[in-house]
């Protein structure tokens, strides 16, 4: 796909005996936001691990922004700097503040002096509207506001594409919005996307394409109002209609 930032192609991934991916083949576009939904065990998660090697698929092959990710002469900690990833458990250090959770990641992987990690730290704070909540502890913040530092964390190195696996499925409902809300204007910013996740609505009002995944194979892809709106497959039929 020209313009392509992800260039997934017959991506295989085996766990022993158990054959997890069958063959995934998946174009990002820059600026696109790809939301992926299935059911459970469907290889969802598998996927994005892949996708920044996390995980290292049994074949196929992975670009992501120009570099080959499986290529062994490629540094892989240089090429996941461009690739942010946030995951349904926020993983802060609860001893440090929210400023120092994100700037800690500028320090450590980027090797910037304290004082231009906390610079750029507070500006990705403001950037998901916590501001105001930099030097709380994460135990002094809700579930969706300790995620939107997560957030910040990852933003702060300045990806070129972002990775959502869950991020909203270990909050409770009422603090999913104000993630969503984030993710949205993440969007509108010009950041590429992948997200898994269940929030349908969420799918069917922000997403460019919805990718339905099962037992590790794409069945079928589109528009959300293709896809939630007339599903060509029946077990697509049938997820969405247990969803929702
Ligand atoms: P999803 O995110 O769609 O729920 P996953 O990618 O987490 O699916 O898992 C797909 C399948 O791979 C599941 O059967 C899961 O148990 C298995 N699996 C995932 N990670 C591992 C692992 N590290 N070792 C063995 N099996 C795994
Ligand atoms: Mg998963």
């Amino acid at each position: 796909m020209p313009g392509a930032i992800i260039e997934a192609r017959g991506v295989h991934k085996h766990f022993g005996a158990l054959h997890v991916l069958k063959g995934v083949d998946l174009s990002v576009a820059e600026r696109e936001f790809v939301f992926v939904i299935g059911p459970s065990g469907s290889g969802k998660s598998t996927l994005l691990r892949c996708l920044n090697r996390l995980e290292q698929p049994s074949s196929g092959s992975i670009m992501v922004d120009g570099t080959d990710m499986l290529d062994v002469k490629t540094d892989i900690n240089k090429a996941r700097q461009r690739i942010g990833m946030v995951f349904q458990s926020f993983n802060l250090y609860p001893h440090m503040t929210a400023l120092g959770n994100v700037s800690l990641a500028l320090r450590k992987v980027l090797g910037m002096p304290r004082a231009a990690a906390e610079a750029r730290a507070g500006a990705a704070l403001e950037r998901v509207h916590l501001g105001d909540r930099a030097g709380h502890f994460p135990g002094q913040l809700s579930g969706g506001q300790q995620q939107r530092v997560a957030i910040a964390r990852a933003i702060a190195l300045e990806p070129r594409v972002m990775l959502f696996d869950e991020p909203t499925s270990a909050l409770d409902p009422e603090l999913v919005g104000g993630v969503l809300q984030v993710m949205r204007e993440l969007r509108e910013s010009g950041m590429t996307m992948v997200v898994v996740s269940h929030e349908m609505a969420f799918a069917r009002a922000a997403a460019d394409r919805v990718v339905f995944m099962a037992d590790g194979e794409i069945l079928e892809q589109g528009p959300p109002a293709d896809v939630f709106g007339a599903p060509s497959h029946a077990r697509t039929r049938a997820f969405i209609g247990q969803i929702e």
